[in-house]
């Protein structure tokens, strides 16, 4: 197969916190993974601290075609 190119944007794809009232976003904390399986990474909102995990750090980033 020959390879072809395309013009793509990047796109960041954020978790908002889920506490209600709260307009922060999930953002890692340090850098350490939980060894779980799957691995897990530690994370805490950006505005109430709220800790969660998630199995990949946010921001996440993607490609959508224009
Ligand atoms: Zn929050």
């Amino acid at each position: 197969m020959p390879q072809t190119s395309k013009p793509a944007k990047v796109v960041s794809v954020d978790y908002q916190c889920d506490v209600e009232g709260c307009d922060g976003v999930m953002r890692p904390a340090g850098m350490n993974m939980l060894l779980s399986d799957p691995p897990q990474y530690p994370h805490e909102c950006t505005v109430c601290k709220t800790p969660m995990n998630f199995p990949h750090r946010y921001p996440n980033f993607g490609y959508v075609q224009e």
